[in-house]
């Protein structure tokens, strides 16, 4: 089931992406809902962030392929951050090159959605707290990850999260292929089973340091490829099974 959140001009609601439609739900995809009888056409609608977050937890350096290419070792446990939910945009909105930078680069990277509270989950417990998956672009000033020594400004800046088009509700995040775009010309491409620290296992280690709540998301860490972005581009990140999620960097 692919979930998304749209806007047709009037309330924003949930609907099931099926093709090029959409079928409204009743509800919200964190509570019961029922699956209404209005359908929309994809050329009708806004799409939206698939997820409305309290927060998004970062994973650094998680691809096996991505440590061996810059020389280390991946960590014995997680290095997690987290970026603002003022970062989200949705599928078709622009990443906006802030000023400050002189070098922002792309990151593709898998999202956990979490699905309800949850809280010191084992990693048995996980899946059953996990909504689904969506795509994402994890946008970091690069330059300002060096300087500062620390990531939040590099992380942080608003437009910076991409995420979307949809949650796919029904898919094993553990062997899909992840691939990033820019201006048509593949920049990354791996494999989710590339992934040192598996979802699952990522959801039971941040779920003992916070709470996580309904729509929450987890970014997993990116694979090999990472490189700039210069205005104009186009950046497209698709995984396998789940869509394909496309944003234009401009400048204000
Ligand atoms: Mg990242």
């Amino acid at each position: 089931m692919k979930i998304v959140r749209f806007s047709c001009g009037g309330p924003i609601a949930y609907g099931l992406l099926e093709g090029e439609t959409i079928r409204i739900i009743d509800g919200t995809p964190y509570s019961s809902y029922t699956v209404g009888e209005a359908v929309f056409a994809l050329d009708d609608i806004r799409l939206l962030e698939p997820a409305v977050p309290t927060k998004i937890v970062a994973v650094g350096l998680n691809y096996i392929d991505h440590a061996a290419e810059i020389g280390m070792e991946p960590h014995d446990e997680p290095i997690i951050f987290i970026k603002p939910v003022s970062t989200t945009i949705a599928d078709g909105d622009a990443i906006v090159y802030p000023a400050m930078s002189s070098w922002i680069e792309y990151e593709a990277e898998l999202a956990i959605v979490i699905k309800d509270i949850t809280h010191q989950v084992s990693v048995e417990q996980a899946p059953a707290h996990i909504l689904g998956y969506t795509c994402a672009n994890d946008v970091t000033a690069r330059d300002l990850q060096r300087k500062d020594g620390q990531w939040t400004r590099a992380k942080s800046f608003d437009t910076f999260a991409p995420i979307g088009p949809c949650i796919e509700t029904d898919i094993d995040p553990n062997n899909l292929k992840i691939e990033l775009r820019l201006n048509g010309e593949v920049m990354q491409s791996s494999n989710t089973s590339n992934m040192h620290f598996k979802p699952d296992y990522l959801v039971s280690f941040v779920s003992h340091i916070m709470t996580l709540c309904p729509g929450d998301i987890i970014l997993t860490g990116t694979p090999p490829g990472v490189g700039p972005m210069q205005i104009d581009d186009e950046v497209e990140v698709e995984i396998e099974g789940i869509g394909m999620l496309r944003n234009k960097v401009i400048t204000l």
